[in-house]
């Protein structure tokens, strides 16, 4: 038998009561927390029915009768919502156990009511937090569809304007070829010569029809190098000999600005493993620009060194120019991205070549940074891997 003690502190601990009722349902022993019984203001007096103290187990008149007749020796009726004196809505679970007196016969009916209030708050909170987390799944997989479409839209129509942007290169290419040709013509002209008012014009239209020349051949290298389509010829490549090549080309400009060109090359630098024509075009825009960014009397140079911890050129053009904002550095060679101080050196341009030039030197396996202080210059750095064995002179 437990001890009376023990049996009280249980009672309140736990938060329960109970009662026992005869084979009449009547009430013949009642205790614990009273207050889960009275809360619902019925009668607790011994004598009253436990389906008065209990309402919610009306609709279980079955498994009562099954508890009476033996039958069955429990059954419950979890988390029934009860409001106490206050008006506040607590739980209680219901537990009814066939009642034996000395372990023989049924006699009638033990039902113990328990507060779970605790755990029918925690769970009423998990379920609205688990209703809220589905809701924001929800959104956020709606907002994932709408953005993947989105992208699809988007990439639809950057192929098209790649797809216009090359058609339209495409077909300014020819009259332009025409152009060139007939000024060429005029200027080459064995019979007659131009006359000298006229002279002026004629190159001030050549010089625009080359540049017009240059930027459609930027725009469908830009086409090229964005769908994949750029081909390579690797070979070995002598870097100083193309560099000399390609600042020959540049001499009027240089002229035309007084700057002074050196090229530093290491004495037995090797070859480099690269496509010439790509790597002409890649000095071409570094050098264009390291004159286009100085103003006059400035020093532009290109050094060509063997880095032999990781077997590359390193090739750097210097010039003592415009340099760019540090803000401005992140940007440089994105697409039509010309920097803020760019009006300094008063000259046309689209922001189209270092992006081209960039890919070009990835495309071949090397990579570019930029070092630059602004009104002081800057050194672009560029890296060719190297065709083993094969050195210049
Ligand atoms: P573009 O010269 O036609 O504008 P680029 O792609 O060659 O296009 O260059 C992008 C921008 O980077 C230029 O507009 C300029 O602002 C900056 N830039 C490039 N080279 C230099 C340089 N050597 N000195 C200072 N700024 C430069």
């Amino acid at each position: 038998m437990l001890d009376t003690f023990v049996a009280q502190l249980i009672l309140q601990e736990r938060q329960i009561a109970y009662a026992i009722a005869d084979q009449a349902l009547r009430l013949e022993q009642i205790g614990g927390r009273l207050d889960l019984f009275e809360s619902a203001g019925v009668c607790t007096a011994v004598g009253a029915s436990l389906l008065d103290l209990a309402r919610e187990l009306i609709g279980y008149e079955d498994q009562v009768q099954a508890l009476l007749a033996g039958t069955l020796s429990s059954f419950q009726v979890a988390m029934v919502n009860r409001e106490n004196a206050a008006g506040e809505l607590f739980y209680v679970t219901l537990h009814n156990y066939a009642y034996r007196r000395d372990n023989g016969a049924v006699t009638g009916i033990l039902h113990i009511i328990e507060d779970v209030t605790l755990t029918g708050k925690n769970n009423q909170h998990l379920t609205q937090q688990r209703n809220e987390l589905f809701l924001l799944y929800e959104q956020l997989r709606r907002a994932n569809l709408k953005l993947e479409a989105a992208n699809a839209e988007l990439r639809a129509l950057d192929a098209l304007k790649s797809k216009f942007v090359s058609i339209a290169a495409h077909e300014l290419r020819t009259p332009l070829a025409s152009i060139l040709g007939y000024i060429d013509f005029i200027f080459n002209d064995p019979i007659r010569t131009l006359h000298p008012d006229h002279q002026a014009s004629v190159d001030v239209i050549g010089k625009s029809a080359n540049r017009l020349l240059a930027i459609t051949n930027n725009l469908l290298d830009v086409t090229r190098i964005e769908a994949g389509y750029v081909e390579l010829t690797l070979g070995s490549v002598d870097l100083g000999k193309i560099v000399e090549e390609i600042a020959s080309h540049f001499r009027p400009e240089f002229e035309q600005k007084q700057h002074t060109f050196r090229i530093e090359k290491e004495p037995r630098l090797p070859y480099a493993l690269c496509d010439e024509a790509r790597t002409m075009q890649i000095f071409s825009n570094l050098l264009s620009n390291a004159i286009k960014y100085t103003p006059d009397h400035g020093r532009v140079t290109v050094s060509l060194r063997y880095n032999p911890q990781k077997d590359v050129i390193i090739a750097a053009v210097t010039d003592t120019g415009i340099g760019i904002p540090a803000a401005d550095l992140q940007n440089i060679g994105k697409n039509f991205f010309r920097a803020s101080n760019v009006h300094l050196s008063r000259s046309n341009g689209t922001g189209l070549g270092l992006n081209i030039t960039r890919s070009l030197v990835e495309l071949q396996g090397g990579r570019m940074w930029i070092e630059s202080t602004l009104g002081q210059g800057s050194t672009f750095y560029l890296t060719f891997p190297i065709d083993d064995g094969i050195f210049s002179a």
